[in-house]
């Protein structure tokens, strides 16, 4: 993407993760005036490297800048503003995200934005992979693999698919997408916007600017986005599709026990089952598929041209990715489940599980969990999470502290194999990696390693 929107125009750019990188790179080549920061050395470093002006914000004159553009990473308004974000507010400075640059800089090509609690990767990746199987142009980017800023110029007939978190909503007051999606909404990252009240309103802003042509695909299973559709429904312009996966819909996409049933169009009922597809197992899944669908739909791709892509797509590393079937035993990372919300989704989907849990606990730890215990067989702590976790499971089910990864699988994998029926060692961690890893993905890579090791 070459820049060309701000030329001459003094921009600096805090936070120098991928993003920021990208951000002020596009901006430096098509020659806005970039001033760059990050709190770390190192990262300082990497600008500099790049050849950009690594400037601290208050060295730089008021004068020279004409607006701030902030990594999602920095928070904004919660717990309380970052100091930058402070400085900024006090000399009346706009303070924007990637996304608000990307808008700007974009010359054509159709938007379509998904955001939701959970969900939000595997959604953006299917309809990504729908919409290349069907021999569209497609982009894919935002939260997920490429910073928006390292995307290509697409022509008209293009389409962005765009993953968007809550802290990047935030950022983006020009967001605007052809088609918006909500998955869900449940407790998360109440830290960075005070409360639930806080964190609904942000997640709604998928839908602003949004008006008639354009389409709002809301999953109506939780009470929040059902209020949401209710709302848009009512006041707004564009088409709404309501999904579910509790319900069959009426005027809208839904997946019942594997069958997606779509009856968005008025008078057609349309119907495909989705069992046996690996990729998609789940009802959380049905809810990705029947969004996904609905977004495809929306964008004018045929229902046979969609549901070859659904039961092609092959999932995402670290969501219930399936990694060894051995002695049938099924190994499964779903190192992703950083939360009991998600980790709730793999237990539902497996029996006779033999359950590798813990690291830094969240909030309501795995309490909210209760109702799967009897699913597992036995469970195996790891991480700062383990006593914790320990005191909820005590007299519920059998568990081991391990407290290393490599402890875990090697006690449930002897376990498993010595029962001599079919079974499931499923990392979920329902917590954080930090403790041990540097991230999910560092921390399902050390499980795969590890299941690989793993001979008969
Ligand atoms: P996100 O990008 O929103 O974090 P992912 O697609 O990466 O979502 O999935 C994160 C975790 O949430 C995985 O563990 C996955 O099993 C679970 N999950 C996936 N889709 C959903 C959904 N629609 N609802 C609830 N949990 C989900």
């Amino acid at each position: 993407m070459k820049s060309h929107a701000y030329q001459k125009k003094g921009i600096a750019v805090f936070g120098l993760g991928k993003s920021g990188l990208a951000t002020a790179r596009r901006l430096h080549d098509g020659q806005a005036n970039v001033f760059v920061w990050d709190d770390h050395q190192n990262q300082r470093a990497a600008a500099a490297a790049a050849g950009l002006d690594v400037r601290a914000f208050d060295a730089v004159s008021r004068a020279d800048v004409d607006m701030l553009v902030l990594s999602p990473g920095v928070p904004l308004t919660h717990p309380k503003p970052h100091p930058v974000v402070q400085l900024a507010r006090e000399v009346n400075l706009d303070v924007v995200g990637d996304m608000e640059i990307f808008l700007k800089e974009k010359t054509a090509g159709r938007v379509v934005g998904i955001t939701g609690t959970n969900g939000k990767s595997t959604t953006t990746a299917l309809i990504n992979h729908i919409l290349k199987t069907a021999g569209e142009q497609v982009a894919m980017g935002g939260n997920i693999g490429t910073p928006v800023m390292d995307l290509p110029q697409l022509d008209e007939n293009g389409v962005y698919v765009l993953e968007l978190s809550s802290y990047q909503l935030d950022l983006t007051p020009s967001w605007h997408a052809d088609v918006a999606i909500l998955l869900n909404i449940t407790p998360d990252h109440l830290d960075r916007h005070s409360d639930m009240d806080g964190y609904t309103a942000v997640k709604k802003r998928i839908f602003q600017n949004q008006m008639s042509g354009d389409v709002a695909v809301v999953n109506i299973d939780d009470p929040i986005c059902r209020q949401i559709f209710d709302d848009l429904d009512e006041t707004q312009t564009s088409n709404c599709v309501a999904v579910s996966t509790s319900q069959i819909t009426e005027n809208g996409v839904s997946v019942v026990d594997a069958v997606l049933h779509d009856r968005s169009i008025q008078g057609e009922n349309w119907t495909c089952d989705l069992s046996g597809v690996e990729a998609l197992r789940g009802t959380h899944n049905w809810q990705n598929a029947a969004a996904a669908y609905a977004a495809c739909r929306a964008l004018g791709i045929g229902p046979e041209h969609i549901v070859e892509g659904l039961k092609s797509f092959g999932g995402l590393a670290h969501r219930m990715e399936s990694i060894r079937l051995l002695k049938g035993v099924r190994f499964v990372n779903d190192s992703k489940a950083t939360n009991a919300d998600a980790a709730e989704k793999s237990l539902a989907s497996y029996d006779n599980i033999h359950w590798i849990c813990g690291g830094v606990p969240k909030a309501g730890g795995i309490e909210p969990l209760s109702g799967y215990f009897s699913k597992v067989t036995h469970a195996y702590l790891i991480g700062e999470a383990a006593d914790a976790f320990a005191e909820s499971l005590k007299d519920k089910l059998p568990y081991t502290i391990c407290n290393t990864l490599d402890a875990a699988v090697q006690a449930a994998t002897k376990a498993s194999f010595a029962e001599d029926k079919p079974a499931t060692i499923l990392l979920a961690p329902a917590a954080a990696s930090f403790d041990q890893f540097p991230s999910f993905e560092a921390r399902g890579e050390a499980f795969r390693d590890l299941v690989c090791e793993v001979s008969i």
